[in-house]
């Protein structure tokens, strides 16, 4: 299927796209041109009420009882189609998204590959059984949580649509999914996929919404039994209150405000490029986004120049373009907020050294910025700016470094650059994140899970434990003696 431009796409309820019946239809734009892309259904409260039967059916009946082996087929059979539709995708979440296309490919491999990790890992998940002695016998189950909401941002719309998938369907339950309203293309054309491959009707619904209604009615809604949400922590904290009543399991993968920590004693010709990706890939609209560099003081001078150099060579442009580094960002009214972030940090006194301004062409786009001379205290070393935005932190010694990278609400990751192996470790236990990666800006793998600590939310993605998270443990007691039990001797 080719990319179309002023398609209009409806909800993905039951196996099936389908026009909304309470929502109302809202037109997209793609970001790096503010050229029409596409019309969408919204779901209203009826709508979500049609998904949650839809997916409460497919979980109390056949679905639900799959069996491993049958859902690890079908797993793998999305991953395949997933492989061979990866244009159609990639272009898709590029217009919707306006990021680089070399990021989106990226992406979608990782969305392959978290498939495949989940088809096999489901595998080899089982109940246990612990010898009690005497004439009882215990067994375990692992049973599926029922219906998972699962709410995803704009940030990674399709990447993050499979790390909520996988593990629910291989875990059994079925799924309903809101995604942002601004961009849920490739999360329904993927529900498709899983269509055509066969996971049976109700397995998988999209229900794109905006949040404080849409995604609001879903949180609460007594048919739910689970909700995975990533996004803000702002949100975050709502979504913990509405989903308190009645009683629902949640995971939270909320933001981030992450250190990037330089020694003197680091190779700088690996940290300096290194660092530059570890911020401005995505342009900087990454949870995970390492937008704090703290850096020894002795080589702070030289580190922001270069740092600087570096920045000013990244290809901002057209993100169709497959040499485009960085593209453009969600829209113009969050490329706006950046710039006052900025603004506020110049008042605060910190010194902008390169980018800072609203790039003069169409789309959102916003040049690469370098904060220098930033305190730790101030808003934007403390604020998620969420953006292509740097700020550059001195420390004195490894124990001031410490004290800076855990002096922020976030926890969520931190990557290190030493020369000294046993300085990386100290400092891997002793930074408050869920993430510590030393000497490489890479950060998210199937596999390795990835969630936060303190204000970054709880529970984890990607990694095996994760498949905990959708299945309840179920114990089995059985009396095997020959003498009756009888303890009151009646
Ligand atoms: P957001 O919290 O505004 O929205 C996220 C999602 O929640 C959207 O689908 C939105 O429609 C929905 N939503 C909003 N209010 C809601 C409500 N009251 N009830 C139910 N749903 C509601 O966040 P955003 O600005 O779209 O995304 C960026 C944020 O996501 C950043 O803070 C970023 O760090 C975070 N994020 C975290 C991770 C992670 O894995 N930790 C990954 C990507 C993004």
């Amino acid at each position: 299927m080719a990319v179309t431009t002023e398609r209009q796409y409806g909800l993905f309820i039951d196996g099936e796209l389908v026009d909304q019946q309470s929502g109302e239809v809202r037109e997209l734009t793609e970001p790096a041109t503010g050229d029409p892309l596409a019309h969408v259904a919204l779901a209203g409260e009826s709508d979500v009420d049609r998904a949650v039967e839809a997916a409460r059916v497919a979980v109390d009946g056949p679905w639900g009882k799959t069996p491993p082996t049958e859902r690890s087929r079908l797993l793998h059979a999305l991953a395949d189609a997933m492989a061979a539709n990866r244009k159609e995708l990639a272009e898709l979440e590029v217009r919707n998204v306006g990021k680089a296309i070399s990021s989106v490919k990226a992406e979608l491999n990782q969305g392959v590959e978290n498939f495949r990790f989940y088809a096999s890992a489901i595998a080899s998940i089982a109940g246990r059984s612990n010898p009690l002695g005497g004439s009882l016998l215990f067994y375990s189950l692992k049973e599926p949580v029922g219906v998972a909401a699962q709410i995803v941002p704009w940030n990674y719309p399709l990447m993050m649509t499979t790390w909520k998938l996988a593990p629910a369907l291989a875990a059994g339950c079925a799924v309903v999914l809101k995604p942002d309203p601004a961009t849920p293309l490739t999360a329904l054309r993927l529900a498709e996929l899983a269509a055509e491959v066969g996971f049976p009707p109700g397995a998988v619904n999209i229900v794109p919404g905006d949040g404080p209604t849409t995604g609001a009615y879903l949180v609460r809604h007594p048919g739910v039994d689970k909700i995975a949400f990533t996004g803000s922590t702002r949100t975050g904290s709502e979504i913990m209150r509405l989903a308190s009543s009645p009683l629902k399991r949640i995971t939270l993968e909320l933001g981030g405000k992450s250190p990037n920590l330089v020694f003197a004693d680091a190779n700088l010709g690996d940290a300096i490029p290194s660092s530059v990706w570890a911020i401005y890939y995505s342009a900087g609209q990454s949870c995970e986004a390492r937008s704090r560099v703290l850096v020894e003081q002795s080589i702070y001078d030289d580190f922001v120049s270069e740092f600087a150099a570096k920045t000013e060579q990244l290809r901002v442009g057209d993100p169709l373009d497959p040499e485009t580094q960085v593209g453009s960002l969600i829209s113009s009214a969050h490329r706006d907020k950046v710039h006052g972030f900025v603004e506020q940090g110049r008042a605060e006194g910190a010194e902008v050294v390169t980018g800072g301004d609203v790039g003069d062409g169409k789309g959102a786009f916003y040049r690469p910025t370098v904060l220098a001379k930033v305190d730790n205290s101030m808003s934007v070393a403390q604020e998620e700016i969420f953006g292509p935005v740097v700020t550059v932190i001195p420390f004195e010694d490894e124990k001031d470094a410490i004290r800076i990278a855990n002096d922020v609400r976030y926890g969520l990751m931190a990557t290190v650059w030493t020369g000294d192996p046993a300085r990386g470790h100290r400092l891997a236990s002793r930074i408050k994140a869920g993430e510590i990666a030393i000497n490489t800006p890479y950060t998210a793998f199937p596999g390795i899970p990835f969630g936060g600590y303190k204000q970054s939310g709880f529970g984890r993605e990607l990694g095996l434990e994760t498949l905990d998270l959708y299945l309840e443990t179920k114990s089995v007691l059985v009396g095997t003696g020959a003498k009756p039990f009888n303890p009151f001797g009646l």
